[in-house]
């Protein structure tokens, strides 16, 4: 079999490309146009995350820095979800994640300053 990345010729027992080790059996089998289902359970429970830390606003206890580190986690995993939608979720929720922990981190500095 030829490699999928690289194109050198391969053993067809051989489980690793000899050239630039490519794994050739966990990837070979999806066709490049395969069509990623939507992580849609993710993109929901990553904008009710964001909705709950959100309404939680400055309060500063252990549940919004519950939802703070889920809300980081669940866009993280939807920025490198292989489906577009999942991606554009996962950029827009980690804009918002992004912004309003700046404004947290300003409001703190300018508090300090005082
Ligand atoms: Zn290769």
């Amino acid at each position: 079999m030829f490699c999928p990345k690289c194109g050198k010729e391969n053993n067809d027992e051989s489980n690793y490309c000899f050239d630039c080790g490519f794994n050739l059996h966990s990837e070979s089998k999806e066709p490049e146009s395969k069509n990623y289902p939507t992580p849609e359970g993710k993109i929901f429970s990553g904008w009710a995350s964001l909705i709950i830390m959100l309404l939680l606003g400055r309060v500063h206890n252990q549940y919004a820095i519950a939802f703070e580190i889920a809300t980081l986690i669940i866009s993280i995993y939807l920025m490198n979800s292989k489906n577009q939608t999942g991606k554009v979720n996962g950029i827009i929720l980690i804009i918002v994640w992004g912004i309003w922990e700046m404004i947290g981190l300003m409001s703190r500095l300018s508090m300090a300053n005082n």
